[in-house]
């Protein structure tokens, strides 16, 4: 691999390129027409595609500029680490080929060749970098036959991937029971950061042959770079006693002895899951589970969380489904003005009713979906759902707003105060209509992160309010509403249900409807079920006002009574 720090110059000159800029760009636009192509900032954020790109990876331009190239590969330690090294070389002002898995915007996986190429300012900074791709799913599909046919990863000589899932689908046609265990070794990549190639080799085979050692009578097989499964019809105790079998054997490597330590998920067909996919899917999450805590534990999960990852394996699957053919519909909340008496603004609510799965709540789905990413297409999705909304009624003469509640995850994306403008723009909605949402849970971590502040200042210039939501719901720090632009908190419904039953509950709202009043920002009340709730907060000096007692969310074609 290159080690010149590249700028467009000594591109040029490397490609013997005489007249600037003209044959230049022949060589850009032959490059484009040739390859797919596409350009990242410093941060790997998209800011340029060609078309091939666009049609492989089915992203619409729309979508893809300012994603980060993460979304771009498959969520997988392996991939996340071949995408940091690649970051890191570009950083260097290195140049970076190799071999890559992505993945499509429904998450179909390719293979692609690369070639990263960092451009330079004249200090040697990187300002953005060109990636150049060709597809080599084919060449990569032929040598996964091959292993196929072999049923043996070729490195280890274990069963291949694909051989274990043929012994366990045909175990569970036979209903035999089995335990499916997924391990990977504690710090494997930085153990392989400070060996070379051939170390990594013996680290493997050492590793390989401690395994067939303890577990001699069961399907063992590799099902990753640092992923290794069993099928086995052992005790969950006898599997868990490989971490002491690996701290009394420590590998060799070059006379050096090393203490391996291994994360590890043990799966009971037929008591813990019971398809293939299921399996698979809660072994995987499992083990993230234990390397998150920590790692060096081979554990089980109890029966409870089986069930809930069952069921989050299926709202993943089908959400994707969902948000793809536009099944997920906004429901909306009238807000009450107490001085005017009159409905000022509504709050959009996402609702997903599932052929599948029934009713899935918000309270189910947002934090999937925020752990899979697909929070940012829920957001664009009831923001460009809700800002048409707004923009009728602005249309109409109505001077009504529009509240919705955007999740932290969502402005961690560089560019999503323009996404807002954008969808603004688009959708004809005057900013000072729309109303964002934000949990105190966003509001503590946008406070420790600049780029979320100046982002929502942005918008607040544009003429867009802040809300902050469930108002006293946990976090102590008040310093953001120092710090952010909030314009109104809504008290957290707990308090509400509570106060009438009571009274240091009544002191505790008084206290945030003054708190809210000294910093000049408007006061709200959240569920609100009884006239007394109602005519108690109003005394009390709430500015807004909503809950079932006013309303329940309403669809779009149940609104009418608020405009005649
Ligand atoms: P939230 O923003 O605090 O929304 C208010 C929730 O309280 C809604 O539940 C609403 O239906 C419910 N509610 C309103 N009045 C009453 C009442 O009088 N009594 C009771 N018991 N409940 C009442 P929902 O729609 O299930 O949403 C739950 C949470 O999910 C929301 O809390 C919000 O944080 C989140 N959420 C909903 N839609 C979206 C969305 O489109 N994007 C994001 N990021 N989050 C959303
Ligand atoms: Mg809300
Ligand atoms: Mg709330």
């Amino acid at each position: 691999m290159a080690q010149t720090n590249y700028t467009l110059d000594h591109l040029q000159q490397s490609l013997e390129i005489k007249d600037i800029p003209t044959e230049w760009e022949q060589v850009k636009a032959g490059l484009k027409e040739g390859f797919m192509f596409y350009v990242i900032d410093a941060n790997g954020i998209i800011l340029s595609t060609n078309s091939k790109f666009l049609e492989r990876s089915e992203w619409t331009p729309k979508r893809v500029i300012g994603k980060s190239i993460w979304q771009l590969l498959p969520d997988e330690e392996s991939s996340r680490h071949k995408g940091h090294q690649i970051l890191q070389h570009l950083e260097r002002g290195s140049v970076w080929q190799g071999s890559l898995e992505k993945c499509t915007k429904s998450g179909l996986s390719y293979w692609v060749q690369i070639l990263a190429i960092p451009i330079c300012d004249e200090d040697d900074t990187v300002q953005h970098s060109y990636i150049i791709e060709e597809e080599i799913t084919d060449k990569k599909t032929m040598q996964t036959k091959l292993e196929e046919a072999a049923y043996v990863d070729l490195e280890t000589g274990l069963l291949s991937r694909y051989k274990m899932e043929e012994i366990m689908k045909e175990q569970l046609t036979q209903k035999v029971e089995f335990t499916y265990v997924l391990l990977s070794i504690d710090k494997f990549y930085t153990l392989k950061e400070l060996m070379n190639e051939q170390h990594e080799e013996t680290l493997l085979h050492e590793f390989t042959q401690l395994l067939k050692k303890y577990f001699p009578d069961s399907e063992i097989g590799r099902m990753g770079r640092n992923e290794f499964a069993l099928i086995t019809p052992l005790s969950d105790w006898y599997i868990q006693g490989f971490s002491d079998f690996l701290k009394a054997n420590p590998v060799y490597i070059e006379a050096k002895s090393v203490a391996l330590s291994v994360s590890g998920s043990m799966t009971r067909y037929p008591d813990d899951q019971k398809t293939l996919h299921h399996i698979v899917e809660a072994a995987h999450n499992s083990l993230q589970r234990v390397k998150q805590q920590g790692g060096n534990l081979i554990t089980t999960l109890p029966k409870d969380a089986h069930s809930k990852l069952s069921r989050r394996v299926e709202i993943e699957k089908e959400l994707l489904i969902a948000l793809d053919q536009q099944h997920l519909e906004v429901v909306y909340l009238p807000i009450i003005d107490t001085a005017s008496k009159r409905v000022t603004s509504f709050e959009a609510l996402v609702r997903w009713e599932s052929d599948v799965l029934g009713q899935v709540s918000p309270e189910e789905l947002i934090p999937i979906a925020e752990q899979t990413g697909l929070i940012n297409d829920i957001g664009t999705f009831v923001l460009e759902k809700s800002c048409l909304q707004a923009a009728d009624w602005h249309r109409q003469g109505y001077d009504i707003k529009v509240n919705v509640n955007l999740s932290v995850r969502e402005f961690h994306d560089k560019n999503m105060a323009r996404t807002v403008i954008k969808i603004l723009q688009q959708t004809g909605c005057p900013a000072n209509r729309l109303q964002i949402e934000i949990t105190e849970k966003f509001a503590l971590e946008a406070e420790a992160e600049k780029t979320i502040i100046e982002q929502m200042h942005a918008l607040n210039r544009e003429g867009v309010r802040f809300v902050l939501d469930d108002f006293g719901s946990g976090y102590a720090s008040l310093r953001y509403l120092q710090l952010l632009p909030i314009e109104s908190l809504k008290i957290d419904r707990v308090f509400i249900q509570a106060m009438t039953q009571n009274d240091k509950v009544m002191r505790l709202i008084k206290g945030m409807v003054s708190l809210g009043h000294s910093l000049q920002i408007r006061v709200l009340a959240e569920g609100i079920e009884t006239e007394q709730q109602a005519k108690q907060l109003q005394a009390m000096g709430c500015d807004g006002l909503q809950g079932f007692h006013i309303s329940k969310p309403l669809k779009v074609s149940e609104l009418s009574a608020y405009f005649q």
